[in-house]
């Protein structure tokens, strides 16, 4: 490939989760890997629930996830929603999704983002070698994970799927979804944990109130 076949290469960041609710952490990851890897886009990607986890107490629903998201990402401008892995009968595998971009987009390169977290659970992902195939890994610490085990993770899943398991440099973010959902639940303020148009929305829908 030459200069200006690469340079016409959009680069585009996947965030995927189930943003119930998203958060500050999610935000500062996207934003992370645009700056650290020239990216054009970072598309965050809602994961449907399957339908016996769709409209359970004290969760958000599938609706209401996805406008959270959009709430959130409205003001950044390379930000963007998808709605492809928001699939009515549940979550759609990551594989698939990537292998579908790459037939939809042929003229992107893609960066998916994850924490520590889903590294290290990656290889029980359904076709981890299909997904290590088709983007490039971008992973965040998490959970006061040690710089030297972090990195050790990194080399095993590199050596393991013969492909780039990159750092983003990001500080440990202490903030989890599961958090947030137990502290509006003790009717904690989560002001500044997530923009104040998500923390509108979640009051104004009563969304967590109730005990999961
Ligand atoms: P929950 O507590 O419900 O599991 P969560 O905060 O982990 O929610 P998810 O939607 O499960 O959020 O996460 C989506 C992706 O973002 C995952 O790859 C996860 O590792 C990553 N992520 C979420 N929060 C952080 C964080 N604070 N630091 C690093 N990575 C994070
Ligand atoms: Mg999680």
């Amino acid at each position: 490939m030459n200069n200006s076949q690469q340079e016409q290469r959009k680069k585009i960041g996947l965030m995927g989760g189930t943003f119930d609710p998203i958060h500050i952490g999610h935000l500062i990851l996207g934003e992370a890997a645009w700056r650290q890897f020239g990216l054009d886009e970072v598309w965050f990607l809602p994961a449907g629930n399957p339908p016996h986890k769709q409209n359970r107490a004290g969760r958000a629903s599938d609706r209401e996830r996805v406008e959270m998201v959009r709430l959130a990402i409205q003001s950044n401008p390379h930000f963007v929603l998808s709605l492809i892995e928001m699939n009515k009968d549940g979550y759609s595998y990551t594989y698939r999704t990537l292998e579908r971009l790459h037939g939809q987009y042929p003229d992107a390169d893609w960066f998916f983002i994850m924490g520590a977290d889903s590294l290290t659970d990656f290889d029980t992902w359904r076709e981890p070698q299909r997904i290590a195939d088709a983007c490039r890994i971008v992973v965040a610490t998490r959970n006061q994970m040690e710089p030297a085990s972090f990195r050790t993770l990194l080399a095993k899943r590199r050596e393991e799927f013969h492909h780039d398991f990159l750092e983003l440099d990001t500080p440990n973010l202490d903030i989890s979804s599961k958090h947030l959902r137990e502290m509006i639940r003790s009717g904690e303020s989560i002001r500044y944990y997530t923009p104040d148009t998500v923390l509108n929305y979640i009051r104004q829908n009563r969304i967590y109130e109730l005990q999961e």
